[in-house]
């Protein structure tokens, strides 16, 4: 049984301007405790969907800052995957802030089993990273993937953000230049987002917030999208890029209906077919593990049709697209005979590429993606 693991760590140094995620700044003096009930919760679900399902193919610490964690604390983390959910997972990612690393932290990751790490880098340019709320300078940043190499991990991706206040083509050039130099396998690129209740909607409400003009962010998009292929970083999904072979498993899992078992506050889980949620409140997750209370809530159990239309974005999103024979094998129904309208429509107007074993998104169609989504949603 194919299936995954995502563990949630809550906690930061410092709230990023722009970030929207469940994560606390301030909060140092939960890490133990909240460390201890994961542990718990690791042993007891963890143990119980290994037992039931098997080894998992992926385990994913994300965040939040999983390495804003004392060692001592992420230490007692990787002791109890490994002893409750399993040793030599194929793909074992640890998410991690450069600002937060040192040549021992990542060497007792390596020594644990974790294989891929995940860097949160945004950008190389110090005054950005000032200007976003980041904890680390540039230098840092690459120090922490030389750093991560010389530990021996062959597996590193690395995040950065376009259309940041401030941003020029120029400056996003260099960051992805010094990406490209620090021969990593795997580039995540996102737009940024103005998110409710962060520093960022605040400053733009103030009319603070400088950010590019839309057909400068797309320039941005276009230059990214064109310049990463070519240094061999092919992209398998709307965000995503990767060295063959090197793509993430754990993300591709959650675009192909695999299930998976989050563990810890406010983290997801997709399990028989239904969503379910945990508390997002760090101390009722601690108080609700310890208390053997429920910390998990029923977010949804999708009937049929929104079940085919999540089916069909989260197809979309990659680079193989909609399988018209998993549609049906899940469905019981013709990918045709439900989407065939919509699909006509999409590959009129050159966002969508339909062939006899599904359809999928065009590069005009990954650009702009959120068009041809809007078509998927049944009435
Ligand atoms: S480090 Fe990551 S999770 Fe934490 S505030 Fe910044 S973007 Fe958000």
């Amino acid at each position: 049984m194919q299936w995954g693991v995502y563990i949630h760590i809550p906690f930061c140094r410092q709230k990023c301007f722009y970030c929207d995620f469940p994560s606390y700044a301030g909060r140092e003096n939960l890490m133990a405790s909240y460390t201890e009930a994961l542990c718990q919760q690791i042993e007891i679900q963890g143990f119980s969907y290994r037992q039931k399902w098997g080894r998992p193919a992926t385990v994913y610490i994300g965040g939040g800052t999983p390495t804003a964690l004392p060692e001592e604390n992420m230490a007692q983390i990787l002791k109890a995957v490994a002893a409750y959910i399993g040793m030599g997972i194929e793909e074992f990612t640890v998410e991690c802030n450069p600002g937060t690393v040192d040549a021992e932290y990542l060497q007792l990751l390596r020594a644990h089993g974790v294989n891929r790490l995940s860097f949160g880098v945004q950008s190389f340019n110090d005054r950005l990273l000032r200007r976003i709320g980041r904890i680390h300078t540039g230098a840092e940043a690459v120090e922490a993937v030389k750093q991560a190499q010389a530990a021996g991990f062959e597996n590193i991706s690395l995040d950065l953000i376009y259309g940041l206040p401030e941003q020029e083509m120029a400056d996003l050039q260099v960051s992805v230049r010094q990406a490209l130099a620090l021969d990593i396998q795997h580039i995540s690129i996102y737009g940024l987002q103005v998110e409710e209740g962060t520093v960022f909607a605040r400053q733009q409400e103030l009319g603070k917030l400088a950010l590019p003009a839309e057909e400068e962010a797309e320039a941005m998009y276009d230059y990214m999208t064109e310049v990463l292929p070519q240094y061999g970083y092919r992209r398998y999904e709307v965000s995503n890029f990767a060295q063959a072979g090197l793509e993430s498993r754990h993300n591709r899992s959650y675009w192909h209906d695999v299930p998976y078992l989050g563990l810890g506050a406010a983290a997801h889980s997709y399990l028989e077919g239904k969503r379910y949620a945990a508390v997002v409140d760090i101390q009722g997750y601690i108080a609700g593990i310890k208390a053997g209370t429920e910390i998990w809530q029923l977010e949804e159990e999708p009937t049929c049709q929104h079940a085919m239309e999540e089916f069909a974005f989260l197809a979309l999103r990659t680079a193989e697209g909609l399988s018209a024979q998993a549609f049906a094998e899940k469905f019981q129904v013709s990918l045709q005979s439900v989407y065939g309208e919509v699909m006509e429509k999409l590959a009129r107007q050159g966002l969508l590429l339909v062939e006899e074993a599904g359809c999928r998104l065009t590069e005009k169609g990954f650009k702009y993606g959120n068009v041809a989504f809007a078509e998927f949603i049944l009435d």
